[in-house]
């Protein structure tokens, strides 16, 4: 594996630090705080391409690759897991599906103004009754001549808020299970189509959760993604890409809690010595730091199969189980880290705990990535 990285990831990395310093670490504890959607960081965001790094430039894109993807995503998580998750799904989840499976008319439609950060995309898979087993759909999409009907609810969808499009899977014939699947791109403002609810979250608290509901919503089959039955492998397919862009925000989350602990540990004296002088504080870094570094390896293995185009399935399950698990335990011991202090909101040890808790669970939960994992390694 090449580890050099090339001048324009280098340029990605570098503008990702400077904006994140300069605009989205000043305002992070803010946007936790208030639950507000970041508006006009995310329009920067927006304007420097990071909206839809991977997409060629024709379709508004930065026309750049996964690992710029990821290394821009790694800062601007760093400083904020809210901005990370919403340039994620906007990145991973509407844009890249809409680039692979979309016809040349949706993507200058449906891609372009998400991609080039002036209008949200979101994507709509879970139901309440279709979580890790996505297959279960029960929202349906009955055929009406040129048209399809969408009838249902969709739950936990991230940007759902704010999004002008939304890639929505709904089932032809619940018999046909997975193979009666279809992936719509949606307009807002179709008729029908509802945000019904707002969720209050533990963390990433400035990203919104949604409930979604569609109730006889008319979209045209020109907005059918790919085939009619072809929606959940376009599902999985897009989920391959968006655990690498979860994982380069566990990673994100995890720098920014060994960063935090590290210059802490270095500043508080008990027993007449900073606590850093402790090999017990000592060895937690040590570990953090390690561990941090082998989810980043991870992650960039992933992106760089994806630009490779080959198959990344397990490696994007594999980096996004470890550096969920890592930006946990990195964030656990930050907090253990900052002592009692650790605890209180006006330090950001216990932000990054609350934060890093969710790249555990969306985008499919650690247990579902081991499933991933353990099916490709006995077939
Ligand atoms: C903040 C947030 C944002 C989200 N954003 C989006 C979004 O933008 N779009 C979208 O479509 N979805 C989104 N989701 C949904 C998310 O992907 C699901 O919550 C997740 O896949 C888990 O589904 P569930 O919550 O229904 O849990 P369940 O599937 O009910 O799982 C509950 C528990 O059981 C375990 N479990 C389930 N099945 C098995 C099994 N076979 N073997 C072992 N253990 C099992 C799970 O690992 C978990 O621990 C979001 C969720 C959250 C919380």
């Amino acid at each position: 594996m090449d580890f050099e990285l090339t001048e324009e990831q280098r340029l990605f990395q570098e503008t990702a630090q400077q904006v994140a310093e300069k605009e989205i670490t000043p305002i992070a504890e803010r946007v936790d705080e208030s639950g507000q959607f970041p508006r006009e960081t995310i329009a920067q965001l927006g304007e420097l391409g990071f909206m839809g790094v991977a997409v060629p430039q024709e379709y508004g894109g930065a026309g750049a690759d996964t690992v710029c993807y990821v290394l821009a995503l790694e800062e601007i998580s760093r400083a904020c897991a809210s901005h990370g998750v919403i340039m994620s799904v906007n990145n991973s989840l509407y844009c890249e599906p809409v680039l692979r499976f979309g016809m040349e008319e949706q993507k200058r439609r449906f891609l372009a103004p998400v991609a080039s950060g002036k209008s949200m995309g979101c994507f709509c898979l879970s139901e309440p009754g279709a979580g890790s087993d996505a297959a279960n759909q029960q929202t349906t999409a009955r055929r009406e001549g040129d048209w399809y009907v969408l009838n249902g609810t969709k739950n936990f969808i991230t940007n759902g808020n704010e999004a002008d499009y939304a890639i929505v899977f709904a089932t032809v014939n619940k018999a046909l299970k997975h193979k009666g699947i279809c992936a719509f791109a949606v307009e807002r403002g179709t008729p029908g189509f509802t945000v019904a609810h707002l969720e209050k979250k533990l963390g990433i608290r400035g990203s919104s959760c949604a409930q979604l509901t569609f109730d006889n919503c008319r979209v045209s089959a020109e907005n059918l993604l790919g085939k009619e039955g072809e929606g959940f492998k376009i599902a999985l397919a897009t989920l391959d890409g968006g655990r690498i862009g979860i994982a380069a925000q566990a990673v994100g989350i995890a720098r920014a809690a060994l960063e935090a602990s590290r210059d802490y540990s270095k500043q508080r004296i008990q027993f007449g010595k900073p606590i850093a002088a402790n090999q017990a504080i000592q060895f937690m870094l040590a570990d953090m730091a390690t561990e941090i570094d082998a989810a980043r390896l991870l992650t960039l293995n992933a992106a760089l199969l994806k630009d490779r185009g080959l198959r990344h399935t397990k490696e994007s399950s594999m980096a996004k189980l470890y550096a969920s698990e890592v930006a946990m335990r990195a964030s656990i011991k930050g907090v253990q880290i900052f002592g009692g202090y650790g605890y209180m909101m006006d330090y950001p040890a216990q932000r990054f705990m609350r934060d890093a808790k969710i790249t555990e669970i969306y985008e499919g939960t650690s247990e579902v990535q081991r499933m991933v994992i353990a099916s490709a390694l006995l077939s």
